[in-house]
């Protein structure tokens, strides 16, 4: 076995494992988690403790998890004077399934995001995000019951590659020189520039894995969201390259949206996912005034971003948004949101968000007993009003809990 700086291997826990290109998960797995900065130490003993007595209560004895502490942030930086050691991505490596809470991330300069950096290394080129309503939440819209998305948002390129010059710097310089000369451009000295890459492999490879989990999951249809009438050969092209994915490597099981009227006359034939894409600016009022329309969304980087947080907001807001970050392999479960630093430690926040990215997790590995259970668990929990502060605010006649007692609530609702 691996022999670890400070990652303490559980004796009790065996590796999941890839054989014949699926994953095989053992009675005891071990599992990495990241605890994260600022609020995700109160979520994380929260979402270990419901997860364990899901995984309890579903198999008896029979399964349990072998949570292995790994570090990245702040714990890591005490720990090893490094924001990301080696060890955790390793560990992350070896391991497979992993559960991360959030990092923080300096705005305009210091490091660079730990959580993309993390996506890249990795190769976690899919970001997963459900997004559907539990029945009681508060909302800011009259039918949040109508939202039931799943975001494929593309992880490992776009502006997020990292590719930036700061303004005024020598490099920055050198760029706006070469492209104002060569290129014909005609960008102001003073500007800061950054390069948005969209590659065929990584649109190809996203829009892939959106609509086989349409497929798996009986889905009705997979909208490509772009701004590509602006930015022709980077999000127009990541339009084209989608449908080029859907119509010759699916092409007996979808239908494009062209199709649909110009074949079928606006009726989409049985068993067929259609795909359909938007432009971003409109899918932003779509998801607000037709949300029943949409059901997967493929999106590049930063648009996808950008909707899942919007659309999170629809059904109680950022403590109720999972998320995952998958490759072939590789999955890292974490919520949307970030170290809500204002709240660390005060056991007050929603533990909501990462409790059911874990069930994804749980999901991943087919343990999805477990998983339905927790989500049964917290629609109860919501049924006698018994919530965190977030969604205290949007409910009335709600009793307040903090975070460890919440969790605790769910375990007695299992
Ligand atoms: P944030 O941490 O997501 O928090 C913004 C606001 O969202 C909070 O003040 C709170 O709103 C609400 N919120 C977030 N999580 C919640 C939860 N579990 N339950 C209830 N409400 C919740 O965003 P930020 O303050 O902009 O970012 C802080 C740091 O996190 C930054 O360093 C950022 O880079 C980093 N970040 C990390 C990740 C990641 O690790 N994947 C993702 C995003 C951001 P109210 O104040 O209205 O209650």
């Amino acid at each position: 076995m691996a022999k670890y700086k400070h990652i303490v291997i559980p004796k009790n826990g065996k590796p999941i494992t890839i054989q014949k290109k699926k994953l095989k998960i053992p009675n005891n797995p071990i599992i990495p988690v990241i605890e994260g900065d600022g609020i995700g130490r109160d979520i994380m003993k929260a979402t270990r403790r419901v997860v364990d007595a899901a995984v309890e209560k579903t198999y008896k004895k029979r399964r349990a998890i072998a949570w292995m502490d790994v570090y990245a942030g702040e714990r890591a930086n005490e720990l090893y004077k490094e924001w990301l050691p080696k060890e955790t991505i390793d560990a992350i490596k070896k391991y497979i399934v992993a559960l991360k809470g959030p990092l923080t991330t300096p705005i305009g300069g210091g490091f660079r995001s730990l959580n993309v950096s993390l996506r890249q290394i990795l190769n976690l080129y899919a970001c997963v995000r459900p997004v559907s309503y539990f029945k009681g939440v508060g909302s800011p819209v009259t039918h949040p019951e109508k939202m039931n998305m799943i975001i494929f948002r593309e992880n490992t390129e776009d502006v997020y590659a990292g590719i930036e010059w700061k303004k005024g710097s020598k490099d920055v310089k050198k760029v706006i020189n070469w492209l104002n000369k060569n290129m014909k451009t005609n960008i102001r000295l003073d500007s800061g520039i950054g390069v948005k890459p969209i590659s065929v492999t990584g649109t190809k490879r996203l829009v892939r894995k959106a609509i086989q989990h349409a497929i798996d999951n009986k889905l009705p249809s997979v909208t490509l969201m772009h701004k590509g009438n602006i930015m022709k050969y980077t999000e127009g092209a990541f339009r084209d390259w989608g449908y080029k994915v859907a119509t010759t490597e699916f092409r007996n099981k979808i239908v494009t949206e062209d199709e649909v009227w110009d074949k079928y006359n606006g009726k989409v034939p049985k068993g067929k996912i259609v795909i359909k894409d938007r432009i971003a600016d409109s899918i932003f009022q779509q998801v607000l005034t037709r949300p029943d329309e949409y059901s997967v969304l493929a999106t590049p980087n930063l648009n996808g971003d950008y909707i899942s947080d919007a659309c999170a907001a629809q059904v109680g807001g950022l403590g109720m948004a999972p998320g995952a970050n998958i490759g072939d392999y590789i999955g890292l479960f974490e919520a949307t949101h970030g170290t809500a630093p204002k709240y660390a430690d005060k056991d007050v926040i929603n533990p909501s968000s990462v409790i059911l990215s874990a069930c994804m997790m749980l999901d991943y590995m087919g343990w999805n007993k477990a998983a339905d259970m927790i989500r049964n668990a917290i629609q109860k929990t919501l049924n006698k009003k018994t919530v965190t502060y977030d969604l205290h605010r949007q409910m009335k006649g709600a009793k307040k809990v903090g975070t460890s007692q919440y969790a605790t609530h769910i375990i007695k609702n299992m």
